[in-house]
């Protein structure tokens, strides 16, 4: 592997700027090492060379003319297949968008563009998001690049181990309920969730419209700085949107955390931890100590709630949203069909994988008259409850953190035929979206097999400079991020 694809992508960036490598070679080396490893490893859907390649040129042309560079130009970064890149596959890893090349690019996708980042492929994922260990894809498996044997996370399984494995250097993910802080945690680099509307979604194939946002990942908190900056911003063309100005997230990163109030969540640290996450967390809270910052112990009363919460109005919303995919306007359409009733439903019978179904028939319950004051409106009713749990808890500290998931990664069909135990590995993240507040996890060591450990770090809404500063401290206190898997 050529070495600079081990250094972090802001350093990438600069060695093109410095004439070091073109963006050009640095493109074409991303692929050897995917090449390489790809078989193994089954993190990318689709490769996406020609665009890439045709990115990396412009990039190299303006070099030769001396002209300035946006700061992450010609550094390759892998898409999650759930997003539009016009001209490429986007299948959501589900076999009724198996053939589906996008007319458009989503807002991100032009927002990469502009700033000349080489898009190598489209990462794999759990068919529509939906799972927390990559085993939902409709085509292949992902495998944890630490460990083989072992999934990545989910449901940006594909993104994660790309950027742990050194095929791209970046990689953007969605996060409903964790599905880019648990692959984080999982694959042992950073992934970060904005505050709900940071980020536009337009493009963005939905799964649940009030928790979805999209979010960058990368080997250092810089890293994911910089490419929250290239990617967020207000969209008219997503009304959830938020109309702010975009930050430079990266001049805050190193300043003082002396005297942050740092919250522990009290509930995420029981018995239910492996005893070596526990150890990690409690070795955290000694490093914000002797960075000067105050820890408070925090509780989130309602926080037990979350599954249970998130599980009503995600698959509500996700019942509706997957209405379109009904075999007229686009993707997979049943080849013998007698009527249209029947194209309907064989179709999606067909086309969609048994957890997808799982979920629609969960939310089509939810929402069915008689049920919906049972189920969604009280659902709706107790994320206002964890949502006021955060407000309470930030009038207390300034950040919150608590392990990103209470294991490190599991064996590969460990827990496939139980969908309970899978919903279970997000108790820690899923909060953070039913309150539509940032989050990232940061590595914070290994466990006794040398699987990554994640620190989920949190902050108020629109305090992003805050979570990446403190994250930052965090992150440079050790070396666990210059820690990369050996494959
Ligand atoms: N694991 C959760 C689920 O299956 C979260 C997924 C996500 O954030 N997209 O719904």
């Amino acid at each position: 592997m050529n070495e600079l694809l081990r250094k972090s992508a802001t350093e990438q960036g600069l060695a093109i700027k410095n004439k070091e490598i073109s963006a050009t070679e640095l493109t074409k080396a991303a692929y050897e090492r995917i090449a390489e490893i790809e078989d193994k490893l089954g993190a990318f859907n689709s490769l996406t060379k020609e665009i890439a390649l045709e990115t990396a040129k412009k990039v190299d042309e303006k070099i030769a003319k001396g002209e300035e560079l946006p700061l992450l130009a010609g550094v390759p970064l892998a898409l999650k297949d759930n997003m539009n890149l016009k001209g490429s596959k986007t299948t959501a890893s589900s076999k009724i968008l198996e053939n589906f090349v996008s007319p458009f690019n989503a807002t991100i996708t032009e927002k990469l563009l502009n700033n000349l980042v080489p898009i190598v492929g489209k990462a794999n994922l759990d068919e529509f998001a939906m799972g927390s260990s990559n085993e939902n894809s409709a085509f292949k498996k992902v495998h944890n690049p630490w460990d083989l044997k072992k999934v990545p996370g989910g449901s940006s399984g594909g993104s994660a181990a790309s950027v742990a494995s050194c095929e791209a250097a970046l990689a953007l993910g969605s996060d409903t309920g964790g599905s880019i802080r648990l692959p984080a945690s999982f694959c042992g680099i950073v992934g970060m969730k904005p505050t709900y509307g940071r980020v536009s979604r337009y493009g963005l194939i939905a799964f649940a419209s009030s928790l979805d946002q999209i979010g960058p990942f990368g080997r250092t908190v810089e890293d994911t700085a910089n490419l929250l900056e290239v990617i967020s911003g207000h969209d008219p063309k997503d009304s959830t949107s938020l109309n702010l100005p975009v930050e430079h997230y990266a001049e805050s990163l190193n300043n003082d955390i002396k005297g942050m109030k740092v919250g522990v969540i009290k509930e995420l640290m029981t018995d239910a931890l492996s005893p070596d996450v526990a150890k990690a967390i409690e070795k955290a809270i000694e490093d914000y100590k002797k960075l000067g910052c105050e820890i408070v112990e925090i509780s989130l009363p309602n926080l037990k709630h979350s599954i249970g919460i998130y599980y009503i109005l995600a698959t509500a919303e996700c019942s509706s949203n997957l209405a379109r995919f009904d075999g007229v306007k686009y993707g997979y359409r049943t080849h013998d069909a007698k009527n249209l009733l029947e194209m309907y439903t064989k179709t999606r019978a067909e086309g969609f994988g048994p957890e997808v179904k799982r979920r629609i028939m969960l939310g089509t319950y939810a929402l069915s008259s008689g049920y919906y004051d049972a189920y969604y409106k009280k659902a709706q009713q107790m994320r206002a409850l964890v949502t006021q749990d955060f407000a309470e808890a930030f009038k207390k500290a300034d950040v919150l953190i608590s392990p990103t998931c209470p294991n490190t990664a599991f064996e590969l069909g460990a827990k496939a035929s139980d969908p309970l135990a899978m919903y279970l590995t997000d108790i820690a993240t899923i909060s953070a979206n039913l309150a539509g507040i940032p989050g990232l996890s940061v590595p914070a060591g290994f466990d006794r097999d040398g699987m990554p450990i994640g620190l989920q770090v949190l902050a108020p809404q629109l305090q992003e400079a805050r979570l990446f500063n403190a994250a930052h401290k965090f992150e440079r206190a050790n070396d666990y991020y210059l820690q990369i898997a050996n494959l």
